[in-house]
C-alpha cells in the first residue's frame, strides 16, 4: 500500500482540476469559442522570439554532449554566473554565482528552501492570506505547521499586526508574493519597511532568525511603472525564489532559482542544505537547455504591455458595469468580491454563463473570486455580455 498521506495528495481534486475538467465537457458540447475560461494562471502571451534564436543557435553550434549533459547540480557556473551580474546591474544586489541555485521552477524553489530551513517538525512556516495554495502543500506533508495570516481586505497588502501575532517561538520563516497571485496586488515600500523592522524586531525576541522567502514569479509584471523592490536590501535574511514560468512563459519548460544572498546567515550552510535537499528530492539538475537559454536570452521577458491591455479591459468593464474589483496592480489577475459575499455560489453561477473563475476560498480568502486575464483579449470582450448577466443574478 502507499503512504496514506500522499494517496490523498493525489487523490484531492483542486477547483482547479474540476473546472479544467468542466471546461473541457461543457467546450465539447457547445463549442470553445461560447466558453469564456479565466481559471489559469497559464501565460496566453507567446515567449519572445530570442527564446527560440537561442534554442536554434545552441543545437546548430554545440553538440549533443554539450547541450544534454548533467550539469553541475547547482547549475551551469556560467548561467549562475549571468545570473550574478544580471542581478547586481538591476537591483545592485552584491551577489556572486555560489548564491545561486537552480531549480526546476517556483514550486521546485520553495519545496527545496522549506525542507532545507526545517531543522525539526516543530518549525512553523507563516503564509499570508490570500496565498498560493500549494505553499500548504510544501510545509504541511513534511510535517511542520502552516500558520495563515488573514488577509488585509481593506487594502490587499499585508496586516503587520496579523503577521505580528502569528510569530512564535517556533516562527523558521515567512512567505511573502508580491506582485500577488490571486489579487493582483503589489507590495508597497512601506508595507516591506514595516515587515522588515517587525521581522527584525522578532527575531531578536525570540532568539533566532525569521526567514523572509519572497517567492517572485511575476517580479516583471507590475502595471503604472510601479518599483520592482529588491527585498534582501530591506531584510538581510531574505532568501529569494524566482521562475521563468511567467515571465518568459516557460511554465512547461520547469526553470528557476533559489537566491540565497551573502547577506543571509550562515548562507554558505544554507546553500549546502539546499543543495542536500535538492538531491533527496531527485532533482539532480535544472534542465540543462533551458539554463543555457535564460543566459542566453539576457534577463528578456514576454510582452508583458500585452496583459496590460487585458488589464484594463476587464478592470474597467467589469468596475463600470458594478463588480467590487481590487485594483490590479501586478501579475495577471483581477480579484473579485462575490456579490453577496458567497464566493463558491459566484463561481458556480458564473458557470451558468460559461463563465470560468476561481473561488478563492482555496486561497484562503472567501468571498473573493480570480480572474486570470492571461487570456486572448477578444475571448475577454466577448465575455463581457455574460459577465453582465452573471452580475444581474444579484440584483
Ligand atoms: N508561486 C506562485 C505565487 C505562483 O502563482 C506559481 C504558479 O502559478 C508558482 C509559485 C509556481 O510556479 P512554477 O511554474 O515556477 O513552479
Amino acid at each position: 500500500m502507499a503512504d496514506k498521506k500522499m494517496y490523498e495528495l493525489g487523490a484531492v481534486r483542486s477547483k482547479f482540476s474540476e473546472l479544467f475538467e468542466y471546461g473541457q465537457a461543457q467546450a465539447a458540447k457547445i463549442g470553445w469559442e461560447h466558453i469564456y475560461d479565466f481559471s489559469l494562471g497559464n501565460p496566453s502571451i507567446p515567449a519572445p522570439d530570442c527564446v527560440k534564436e537561442a534554442i536554434i543557435d545552441m543545437l546548430d553550434h554545440k553538440t549533443s554532449r554539450e547541450i544534454h549533459s548533467y550539469t553541475n547540480a547547482r547549475g551551469l557556473l556560467e548561467v549562475r554566473q549571468y545570473l550574478a551580474d544580471y542581478m547586481n546591474e538591476t537591483y545592485d544586489a552584491g551577489v556572486g554565482p555560489d548564491n545561486f541555485h537552480l531549480t526546476v521552477g517556483s514550486s521546485a524553489s520553495l519545496a527545496v528552501i522549506i525542507r532545507a530551513l526545517q531543522e525539526d517538525t516543530s518549525d512553523e512556516f507563516i503564509v499570508i492570506a490570500p496565498f498560493y495554495p500549494e505553499y500548504r502543500i510544501f510545509i504541511e506533508p513534511i510535517g511542520s505547521k502552516c500558520v495563515v495570516v488573514p488577509p488585509d481586505t481593506e487594502h490587499f497588502q499585508l496586516s503587520i499586526e496579523g503577521v505580528a501575532k502569528a510569530i512564535t517561538p517556533h516562527t523558521r520563516a515567512i512567505i511573502v508574493n508580491s506582485p500577488n497571485n490571486p489579487s493582483g496586488t503589489v507590495y508597497s515600500e512601506d508595507t516591506i519597511r514595516r515587515l522588515a523592522a517587525l521581522l527584525k524586531e522578532k527575531s531578536a525576541e525570540i532568539g533566532h532568525p525569521i526567514f523572509l522567502i519572497s517567492d517572485e514569479p511575476y517580479r516583471e509584471i507590475v502595471y503604472d511603472n510601479l518599483p520592482i523592490l529588491y527585498l534582501p536590501h530591506y531584510y538581510d535574511n531574505t532568501i529569494v525564489t524566482y521562475s521563468y514560468s511567467k515571465s518568459l512563459s516557460l511554465p512547461g519548460e520547469r526553470i528557476g532559482y533559489i537566491l540565497v544572498p551573502p547577506t543571509v546567515d550562515d548562507h554558505a550552510y544554507l546553500m549546502t542544505a539546499i543543495l542536500g535537499t535538492a538531491r533527496m528530492y531527485g532533482y539532480v539538475c535544472a534542465p540543462s537547455t533551458y539554463q543555457r537559454v535564460i543566459a542566453a536570452v539576457r534577463g528578456a521577458t514576454a510582452d508583458i504591455s500585452e496583459y496590460d491591455k487585458n488589464r484594463h479591459l476587464i478592470y474597467d468593464n467589469l468596475t463600470k458595469m458594478g463588480y467590487d474589483c481590487v485594483y490590479p496592480s501586478g501579475a495577471f489577475y483581477l480579484f473579485v468580491k462575490a456579490p453577496d459575499g458567497n464566493s463558491l455560489q459566484f463561481m458556480e453561477n458564473a458557470k451558468k454563463f460559461n463563465i470560468l473563475l476561481v473561488a478563492a476560498d482555496e486561497f484562503a480568502c472567501p468571498g473573493y473570486a480570480r480572474i486570470s486575464y492571461c487570456v486572448d483579449a477578444d475571448m475577454i470582450r466577448r465575455s463581457l455580455p455574460a459577465f453582465k448577466k452573471l452580475l444581474a443574478l444579484y440584483k
